[in-house]
């Protein structure tokens, strides 16, 4: 059965279809997927604009309850779903329903932020006035999703903005359309006023730019790359429009002599290898004092020899494929990247052989640790987003942290330490979004500000209730008593 577009309350047969294939193994396809035309986007921004008045003045309750109900289906369906996101992204299984399971969450939560949503009153300067501040729906928003969160970055967008009265356009990536369709499949089954919520699958290079400068889009959300995202940016400016953007990182992880060992090793392989490295938020830079800097080496090599890479369905497998072909050349042509700067290999760095059920192999890394890098090398500069971490070999903490804030970005960033001193100043000085003290610098909670600083991020804070600020526009209204 072909999975097909969402506009305006109906399943609509795409312009053409694309095949979405298990990165584990390339025999399996998981489906074919329509993919929108700029006619399809045309129609499904209409929808919305006709859905809006209603929607974004109809019952707070009805809309909390609708979301409480998306999020309940996908916590039952967790294994279900974490399943079908693991065999199209690569992600290992038990990664991929705890991703499912923060995507439950988030619907949850918004389902009582719709009842928060507050204002204030204040005194008029002028007597006899009154000044009330109030927060109201923006419009028809469109929300532009990577590849490497399928459910979870799609439920952090969705939620918030329909949980505030807007209505919506969502593109996810072309590379990870069934989690996105499933998600929407549940959306379109619990209630929810025809054109509030349309999906519309497809390519960025096909509707990517007709979608941001559409008329009646008054505000884009995007997760994504920097050039994507920059260039987004710039049409928003162009045609008047809010914009959001999460985009990459670069993120450190400082390690000083007077960390716990075990600790730091654990924490760094856990950021910088786990979700094959595909985060925005892996450690891909380890900023190593030189005290610990010999057993740190020793200790993750050791570490890194029981990881496990294989099949994303398979028990016992720590590390999946990467997303895609195109992927895995790109970790390994930033192989020959550090290699060729001088790095020395030290773990890893070549394509794996891991035969899954068909006998087919998939797009497999094995994990990497590249020492002897300079923090100007590439490798320390440009987003690889795969299983690879280099190592800066630094004097002390005051090197570590003007190390860690030598990169145009600025999304977490992580120091393992026993001195609270160092901690401390570090939280204070470290130029990023996130800060994590002896926790890696992915893995974050639902319910709190999600963001970064510099080339990472640009516009309001994504979730927890500072995701008001982009889906809500400030009223302020004065009368005289
Ligand atoms: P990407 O290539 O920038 O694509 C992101 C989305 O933008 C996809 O849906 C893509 O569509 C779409 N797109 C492409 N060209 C477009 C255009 N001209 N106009 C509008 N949309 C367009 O990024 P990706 O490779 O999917 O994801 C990896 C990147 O995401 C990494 O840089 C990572 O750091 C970043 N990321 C950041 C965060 C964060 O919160 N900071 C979280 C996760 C990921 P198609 O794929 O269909 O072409």
């Amino acid at each position: 059965m072909p999975f097909n577009n969402l506009i305006g309350g109906e399943w609509v047969a795409g312009a053409r279809y694309g095949h979405n294939l298990n990165p584990s193994d390339t025999a399996d396809t998981i489906g074919e997927y329509a993919q929108a035309d700029v006619t399809q986007l045309d129609a499904a921004v209409s929808a919305a604009q006709a859905a809006f008045p209603r929607w974004s003045t109809g019952s707070v309750q009805a809309r909390s309850d609708t979301l409480d109900k998306i999020g309940s289906e996908i916590l039952a369906r967790r294994e279900e779903l974490g399943t079908l996101l693991a065999r199209e992204e690569g992600k290992t299984r038990p990664e991929a329903i705890g991703e499912v399971t923060r995507a439950g969450h988030i619907f949850k939560f918004f389902a009582g932020e719709c009842l928060r949503l507050s204002g204030e009153t204040l005194p008029s300067v002028r007597p006899g006035v009154g000044v009330d501040i109030t927060r109201e729906p923006i419009g028809v928003v469109g929300l532009i999703t990577p590849w490497n969160f399928p459910i979870a970055i799609p439920a952090w967008k969705i939620a918030p903005a329909l949980a505030f009265g807007n209505c919506v356009v969502f593109k996810p990536a072309d590379l990870v359309p069934a989690s996105a369709w499933a998600l929407a499949e549940i959306i379109h089954r619990s209630g929810l006023p025809a054109g509030v919520f349309n999906l519309v699958m497809g390519r960025g290079s096909v509707i990517g730019d007709p979608l941001v400068t559409h008329p009646g889009i008054v505000a884009v959300s995007f997760t994504g790359s920097t050039s994507v995202g920059h260039r987004i940016a710039m049409q928003c400016a162009e045609h008047g429009k809010k914009v959001q953007l999460e985009m990459g990182g670069k993120n450190p992880q400082v390690v000083l002599d007077d960390a716990d060992l075990a600790q730091a090793v654990e924490l760094s392989v856990q950021s910088a290898f786990f979700s094959t490295g595909q985060r925005c938020t892996a450690s891909s830079r380890l900023i190593v004092t030189e005290g610990i800097y010999d057993r740190f080496i020793a200790a993750m090599k050791e570490r890194m020899a029981t990881l496990r890479v294989g099949d994303a369905l398979a028990a016992g497998t720590d590390i999946g494929p990467a997303a895609s072909q195109a992927q895995m050349e790109q970790d390994l042509m930033y192989v020959d990247v550090a290699l060729g700067e001088g790095a020395t290999l030290a773990a890893g760095g070549t394509a794996a052989s891991c035969h899954t059920g068909s006998g087919n192999t998939g797009f497999f890394v094995t994990p990497t640790l590249l020492t002897d890098t300079a923090a100007g090398m590439r490798i320390n500069r440009e987003e690889v987003f795969g299983p690879l971490a280099a190592v800066i070999k630094v004097k002390d903490y005051e090197e570590a942290l003007d190390v860690a804030n030598n990169t145009e970005y600025g999304l977490s960033a992580g120091i393992a330490t026993t001195s609270l001193k160092h901690a401390t100043h570090f939280k204070r000085h470290v130029q990023s979004g996130m800060v994590m003290v002896n926790l890696p610098t992915a893995g974050v909670d639902y319910h709190v500000p999600f963001g970064g600083r510099k080339a990472s991020s640009y516009g309001p804070r994504e979730q927890g209730r500072y995701a008001q600020e982009f889906f809500t526009t400030v009223k302020t209204a004065y009368t005289a008593a």
